[in-house]
């Protein structure tokens, strides 16, 4: 896929937190509020710069979904390469929709990637260990990103509608906190690009689950969610400042051809991923 000036600038203007990044035909965005950060490595794909093909085209992450496993492969060393981390360092769950967090380390690396993958039924990840890169997948969910400067300690979770209502984001900073001493009000935290609240209609059942002002009704049983938004909600109750939270407003479903979409594309489509890593000694 050839990037064209019009994507560029309206990733520019759309993307008020987050910084767009070019690398030939590779384009990536990351956390402007984590860029000076030097001791983090941190990315969120786009379609842009992979070898997949079809409806796959062309940085799909996701080795399961049916795309070639070698064109995966492949497009995950560009963005390593582009982003700055090694492959070796990545560390995958299976993701569930659940508000289950893990803390990992450096034997956890490779996980879901070389190996086998043993991180099942999690949907967090926090870790504190020098040379190890945090992934999760999204196609519209919400990638949560967390930062602790303090501690030099990182989190990244994945959530959903199930994810949000059982507020992973609350459930990542306090693993935080037991795990690594950090203090919420000094915290950093972004909301990667997801399902803005024009495109994300759901039913009763899942609308009650929310706050009102984060579900408003859109006729008959039908209601337009806040998914970026309720997580912006759960993430400044557990304690981090509203100004430390990053907001890019990014809808994934509004752009299919800037990213890959599940309300867009259906499972006809393949993953983005965000990744979070804390730089080892040889990156
Ligand atoms: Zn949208």
């Amino acid at each position: 896929m050839r990037v064209r000036n019009m994507d560029i600038k309206w990733i520019s203007e759309g993307g008020e937190g987050m910084t767009l990044h070019r690398k030939y035909d590779l384009l990536y965005l990351s956390v402007k509020a984590f860029d000076n950060l030097e001791w983090l490595a941190n990315g969120f794909s786009t379609r842009f710069g992979g070898v997949s093909r079809g409806y796959f085209s062309s940085m799909n992450l996701d080795l399961h979904c049916g795309d070639d496993p070698e064109n995966v492969r492949e497009n995950y060393g560009r963005i390593a390469s582009a982003i700055g981390f090694p492959l070796t360092s990545m560390v995958f769950s299976k993701q569930t929709h659940t508000a289950n967090v893990r803390r990992v380390g450096r034997k956890d690396c490779g996980a879901g990637f070389f190996r086998a993958n043993h991180l099942s039924d999690v949907d967090g990840l926090i870790t504190n260990e020098p040379g190890v890169t945090l992934v999760i997948f999204t196609a519209d969910c919400t990638p949560l990103y967390f930062v602790d400067p303090e501690h030099h300690a990182v989190g990244l979770s994945h959530s959903g509608w199930r994810g949000t209502a059982a507020k992973i984001g609350r459930a990542t900073i306090e693993a935080m906190q037991r795990e690594f001493g950090s203090d919420p009000s000094k915290m950093l935290a972004a909301i990667g690009p997801s399902i803005c609240r024009n495109c994300y209609e759901v039913g009763e059942e899942v609308a009650k689950q929310f706050p009102n002002c984060y579900a408003t009704p859109k006729g008959g049983d039908k209601y337009l969610l806040d998914l970026m938004g309720a997580n912006q909600g759960v993430i400044a109750d557990a304690g981090v400042p509203m100004k430390n939270i990053s907001m890019p407003n990014l809808c994934t479903c509004c752009n299919p051809d800037l990213f890959y979409s599940h309300r867009a594309g259906g499972k006809k489509r393949g993953e983005m991923a965000a990744f979070l890593g804390i730089r080892g000694e040889d990156w």
